[in-house]
């Protein structure tokens, strides 16, 4: 049944230090215009963060559709209309959020 016992916390550890490694990788693809290759890498992070109970850290931010990290300026439109970011991608998603000045959460 079980596989090996490592504790949790080693292994969420792990998954940070290799997810940290992938979103970094992830971007740079991007900025190097490896469309392709920065999916895989999110696709990878990803898998990883459900494996090790770990999450892909919130200040990455990637498109739900197509797997693209949203590199403003490169491959994503922000645009702010009354109080709310609405960004786009280059798959043609679009989504909204609420900004506040009191970040929470
Ligand atoms: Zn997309």
């Amino acid at each position: 049944m079980s596989k090996r016992h490592l504790p949790k916390k080693t292994v969420s550890a792990i998954g940070d230090a290799r997810i940290a490694v992938l979103t970094s990788l992830s971007l740079d693809a991007v900025k190097a215009g490896k469309g392709d290759r920065a999916r895989r890498y999110v696709q990878l992070a990803r898998s990883i963060g459900m494996k090790t109970r770990t999450g892909i850290p919130r200040d990455f931010r990637y498109c739900k559709g197509c797997l693209l990290p949203m590199v403003p300026g490169v491959n994503c439109t922000v645009r702010l209309t009354g109080g709310k970011m609405v960004s786009g991608c280059e798959c043609g998603r679009i989504w909204r959020m609420p900004y506040n000045k009191e970040r929470s959460g």
